[in-house]
């Protein structure tokens, strides 16, 4: 992308009305505007990542074994009513009467529409076990939507729904996801730590909020800091080999959000690893049974013949919170470092004035070199000051920039600077290119 051609409208100034890092740099690097509280545009900058981070989600679900799907934004109050939920979700569903009446929502998630296209269609255990998901924007009407997208009151979420005939193997679909949400947010640059959490009123002990360690997380957090280092289950990892083993090198430790805290256990971890933090939730996984196939008489015949109510569990992950929530764990004073895998481009060129026009013709095969390579680059070619191309650069965090000057090429070097450790080096334009691809 050449920016000239591009829209990417940088901020001078720090908005007044953002607080933390993240928010202020996704306003400066214009990555989202704001259209009403809690409600977002997502510009060009913002969206291209929000689409990275999308893919790798899709990518280790699909690693998992789920399925994707995709259903509306607006739903039907009937559902609600019959899961007992439209009454006692309050006033963070936004309720919506169509010209003819008819009650409907913005969908906050989307349980009782999964178990609905479920019921409709599945009526044996030979067709299970199932974990069908989609991506799809939601609605809560939070009493103070702020940080953002961190709290937005329209925000992206993947929720994924399993189906089991019974307990036992809906605790593997639940294990997966467990494992599949380690491998998630290790390639977006995290690291997310499962969290006991709080099942509610249908007990059990089956609930994972994973929480990102930083300063203005929303939730207070506990946990054994051994959790940190604790290598996830990878690429390799075998889905339908042993599960309990992975869940259990981490469940092992205490980990636990402020609902949950037990401070006597806490106080059992060694004195030098006991970490008491802030976090922020981007994933939250549940195993609730037949909370909503019972009331919505979702039935399978199991194996003996026998129709039983289906064994559901839901698992969250909040696309568009984690856009900030990486800002927050990757940024310097400067602006942001994106994790490469997430990166909105590969590598950002930049040219400065020249005469002769060597320099512009140097920065086109940089660009054509890049582009054909697949690294995305963005090349500022704009009529600017250096110092202007380099504060943008910085901002929006690109992993590389290949600064190419009159000076350094009648020496034959460029400079190519890594923007996370902050290390420059000069070498031949040819080299720069051969080490970037
Ligand atoms: P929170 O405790 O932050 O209000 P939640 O527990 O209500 O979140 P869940 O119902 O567990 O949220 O939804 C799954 C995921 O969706 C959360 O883990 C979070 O990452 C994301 N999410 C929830 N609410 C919001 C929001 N208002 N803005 C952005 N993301 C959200
Ligand atoms: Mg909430
Ligand atoms: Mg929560
Ligand atoms: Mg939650």
């Amino acid at each position: 992308m050449r920016l000239s051609n591009y829209f990417l409208p940088v901020l001078k100034e720090t908005p007044a009305e953002a607080t933390i890092a993240s928010h202020q740099y996704m306003l400066r690097a214009g990555m989202i505007r704001q259209s009403g509280a809690g409600i977002y545009s997502w510009l060009p900058l913002g969206l291209k990542v929000l689409r990275k981070i999308e893919a790798i989600v899709r990518e280790e679900l699909e690693r998992a074994g789920a399925v994707e799907l995709l259903m509306p934004t607006i739903q039907q109050a009937e559902l609600w009513q019959e899961s007992g939920r439209y009454e006692d979700y309050g006033k963070e569903m936004l309720r919506i009467t169509d010209r003819h009446d008819r009650e409907m929502l913005f969908g906050p998630t989307n349980e009782e529409m999964i178990t609905d296209i479920f019921r409709s269609y599945v009526r044996s255990y030979k067709q299970l076990p199932l974990n069908l998901y989609h991506i799809q924007w939601k609605f809560r009407d939070e009493i103070r939507p702020r940080f953002g997208v961190m709290r937005g009151r329209e925000f992206l979420m993947k929720d994924a729904y399993s189906f089991d005939a019974d307990e036992e193997s809906a605790r593997k679909a639940y294990q997966k996801m467990f494992c599949a949400y380690l491998n998630t947010f290790d390639r977006l640059g995290l690291t997310a730590i499962p969290m006991k959490a709080d099942t509610g009123p249908i007990g059990g002990d089956l609930s994972h909020e994973f929480i990102i360690l930083a300063d203005t997380g929303e939730s207070a957090v506990f946990c054994d800091s051994a959790l940190l280092d604790l290598p996830v289950p990878g690429p390799d990892f075998d889905f339908d080999g042993n599960l309990e083993t992975e869940l259990e090198k981490r469940t092992q430790y205490y980990a636990a959000t402020e609902e949950m805290h037990d401070e006597a256990a806490f106080q059992e971890v060694p004195e030098e690893r006991r970490l008491s933090a802030r976090g922020i939730e981007v994933g939250h996984i549940f195993y609730f049974g037949d909370k909503y196939s019972k009331p919505m008489n979702a039935m399978v015949m199991d194996q003996n013949g026998k129709s039983v109510p289906v064994q559901m569990g839901s698992y969250g992950i909040g696309v568009s919170r984690l856009v900030g929530g990486i800002i927050e764990a990757c940024h310097d004073d400067k602006g942001i470092i994106w994790p490469k895998s997430v990166a909105p481009f590969g590598v950002g060129i930049v040219g400065m004035k020249d005469k002769t026009g060597d320099v512009s013709k140097a920065c086109e095969k940089a660009y054509e070199t890049l582009t054909a390579a697949g690294l995305d680059p963005l090349y500022d070619d704009r009529d600017e000051r250096p110092g202007v191309k380099f504060s943008t650069m910085e901002l929006i965090g690109l992993p590389y920039m290949l600064v190419i000057g009159p000076k350094g090429l009648e020496k034959g070097i460029v400079e190519l600077k890594d923007r996370a450790t902050g290390e420059a080096v000069e070498l031949s334009l040819d080299d720069a290119l051969n080490k970037l691809t």
